[in-house]
């Protein structure tokens, strides 16, 4: 719905309006002049003021600042037109003008010219009401006659102002719901370049990744390269001699291994770069723990214990399970080589989960070595590892916390002051969970075939 009322119009619209409605007023006199029979000069006063006012009126409107003085600007215009409309009503026959009976219309025009307030409207009705009132009684007709004509211009005096509410509220509806549409195409608008950013972002780090790549598959690529260069050659002048026998079968192994390596690293980023076709949803931390500690069972089974404490209660993170659980993974698993690694003797390794303000935290932590202050400051880095060319790649940490950084949250390390290691994953918590019995921590054993419930902990 769009409207232009004089009150809404712009200054220049307004001024021309106001001068033609002068213009109209002062030309009516010649309807004055034909409900009279003759050329009267008071109508004609009467209506050269009304002008003279009303453009006075806009002149102090347009030169005033609008919206301060509109609500004392607004009601006078209803108390000028009012008195000089019943003026020329008085000059015309007073109650036996037929101008008289178009006296109840005055606050509905007030109403239709300024709809943003009632006030002009209501004002017009009262000085109009007490206007036909007096002329009725000067006429000598009955009070009753009065007070009918009082009413008749309340009766419209509401209709007016009921209608110019009515318009209001489908106008502020109007203006609400184009600020809802506006608020929405921004928030959509958002969304889309947050998109593109994430996506960007995500290319920029596959191209780091790539960049470190060729650099990391080279080493293994050139020693295989040599290895084979080798191979051709003893194969070429093999003689059937143990040792070369011996050798040969020494550089195989080592090819394999570059080989392996060389798999693990493309498998690693690939499984990096795949746009993820499953959707982020509610995941329960707990679950997602399980599963887990689950596949590192495998790996901790003979070096560590396992002590697994994840509330089912804690409230819901939103992620793709399967990653976090590969994030999860990769954090057991390091903790196994560590203490592999060194040789610890009663390895442990903890899984704890807990809520600090409107995060999820989950603690993992073992009893290893730790990090050494070098360790520490690159851990993060793709392709940082300290276990060798066979063993590591060193980009579980680095797709890890990217990972975890994409599900809106951080992963951090530090050393515990009691010795040993301890990875910090935070998550925003999603709505609250319901409530579920807490089904106590979980606890994996060394030599045992998969999880088992720590009883009364
Ligand atoms: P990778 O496991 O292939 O080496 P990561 O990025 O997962 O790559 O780990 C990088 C390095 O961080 C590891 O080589 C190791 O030195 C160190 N690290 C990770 N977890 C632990 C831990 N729990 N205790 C000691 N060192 C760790």
């Amino acid at each position: 719905m769009s409207s232009t009322t004089l009150a809404s119009a712009s200054p220049r619209q307004s001024r021309r309006t106001y001068r033609v409605f002068a213009a109209a007023i002062v030309l009516m006199y010649g309807l004055d002049v034909l409900v009279l029979g003759e050329a009267s000069l008071p109508p004609l006063v009467v209506r050269g003021v009304w002008a003279v006012l009303l453009l006075t009126l806009e002149e102090l409107m347009s030169l005033s600042d609008r919206k301060t003085w509109r609500p004392v600007l607004a009601p006078l215009h209803g108390v000028v037109t009012s008195l000089l409309f019943l003026g020329v009503v008085q000059t015309t026959g007073g109650d036996a003008s037929p101008y008289f009976h178009l006296v109840p219309t005055l606050p509905l025009l007030m109403a239709l010219i300024f709809p943003q307030s009632p006030t002009p409207a209501i004002i017009t009705g009262v000085v109009s009401a007490l206007g036909v009132m007096v002329m009725v009684m000067v006429g000598h007709q009955p009070a009753g006659h009065a007070v009918a004509w009082a009413l008749m211009v309340g009766a419209a005096t509401f209709f007016g102002v009921y209608g110019s509410e009515q318009f209001r509220k489908a106008q502020a509806a109007e203006h609400e719901a184009r600020l809802e549409r506006e608020r929405r195409e921004s928030l959509e608008k958002l969304a889309r370049s947050e998109r593109h950013r994430t996506q960007s972002e995500k290319l920029a780090t596959v191209g780091r990744l790539a960049a470190s790549v060729a650099h990391e598959i080279n080493n293994p690529l050139a020693f295989v390269r040599s290895n084979v260069e080798f191979l051709q050659r003893e194969v070429a002048a093999w003689q059937g001699s143990e040792d070369s026998r011996k050798e040969a079968t020494e550089v195989l192994d080592e090819t394999r291994a570059g080989l392996e390596r060389i798999h693990q690293i493309v498998a690693d980023l690939r499984g990096f770069s795949r746009i993820d076709t499953a959707e982020d949803s509610e995941c329960v931390l707990a679950d997602v723990v399980t599963d887990a500690a689950r596949l590192a069972s495998l790996r901790l089974k003979h070096v560590a214990r396992l002590r697994v404490d994840v509330p089912r209660e804690l409230p819901p993170v939103h992620a793709t399970q399967q990653r976090l659980a590969q994030v999860i993974l990769n954090l057991l698993v390091n903790a196994g080589d560590a203490l592999e690694e060194a040789k610890v003797q009663g390895g442990e390794v903890w899984v704890r989960g807990s809520v600090e303000g409107d995060e999820v935290v989950l603690r993992v932590e073992d009893n290893g070595p730790g990090f050494p202050p070098a360790v520490l400051t690159r851990l993060f880095e793709a392709f940082f590892t300290t276990k060798g060319p066979e063993k590591g790649t060193g980009l579980g940490l680095a797709i890890s916390r990217e990972l975890v950084e994409r599900f809106g949250g951080t992963l951090t390390a530090e050393n515990r002051a009691e010795g040993g290691a301890r990875l910090l994953l935070r998550l925003p918590a999603h709505i609250p969970s319901q409530e579920a019995p807490d089904t106590g921590p979980l606890l994996f054993f060394p030599d045992h075939e998969g999880p088992q419930r720590e009883e009364g902990a």
